[in-house]
């Protein structure tokens, strides 16, 4: 079955099944957002345990602070009432296999997808490409802890974010499952009224 199919199937099914949910409030109701990344073997519902209605959950590559993820958050405090915020990375992220110079020379190169060998990634299209890409900040990692440290403090530090939120800064292993706290990150990111 192709994709497509395969989706609207299983939706078909959670619909037929969607009993009391077609009720729930639009406000998250355990007042909190998660910020991460949009690997596909992080399924934040079930490592932090979510239910429909719960939670935001923003999601972008690397689970970065991205002035679209701050954008997010704050609506997510000023008209939906969160009060706790996670940002959560994860080990082996795709996002510490390269760098903006990398990315930039492979879309210079060509739009196919590159391949990913022992050397990083490498492009194996033919072009034309574009350098459009030298317009992008791509917010690589190179440490998972100094970016999860550095995504809280950018957070707290946003002036539309007010001091009351608290915001927490975790590592999820993608071996075990396990969420694992950057504690410098959460010290930074300490509500503090
Ligand atoms: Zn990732």
């Amino acid at each position: 079955m192709a994709v497509l199919d395969e989706v609207l199937k299983a939706n078909d099914d959670y619909a037929k099944n969607f009993g009391e949910k077609g009720s729930l409030a639009l406000p998250p109701a355990r007042g909190f957002a998660i910020l991460t990344c949009m690997d596909a073997r992080l399924d934040p519902a079930k490592y932090a345990g979510l239910a429909e209605g719960d939670a935001h959950v923003i999601r972008n590559a690397g689970g970065r602070a991205s002035d679209d993820a701050i954008r997010s958050l704050v609506i997510s405090y000023k008209l939906l009432g969160t009060r706790e915020w996670f940002v959560i990375h994860h080990t082996n992220c795709g996002m510490e296999f390269f760098t903006d110079d990398v990315m930039r020379g492979l879309l210079a190169s060509s739009l196919e997808t590159a391949a990913l060998g022992e050397e990083g990634f490498h492009d194996v299209g033919s072009g034309p490409g574009s350098a459009e890409a030298n317009y992008i900040d791509w917010l690589t990692i190179s440490d998972q802890a100094s970016s999860v440290a550095d995504d809280v403090a950018r957070i707290k530090a946003h002036p539309l974010v007010p001091d009351r939120i608290a915001v927490y800064g975790y590592i999820y292993d993608v071996t075990t499952g396990r969420l694992v706290e950057v504690p410098a990150a959460t010290s930074a990111g300490r509500a503090t009224e």
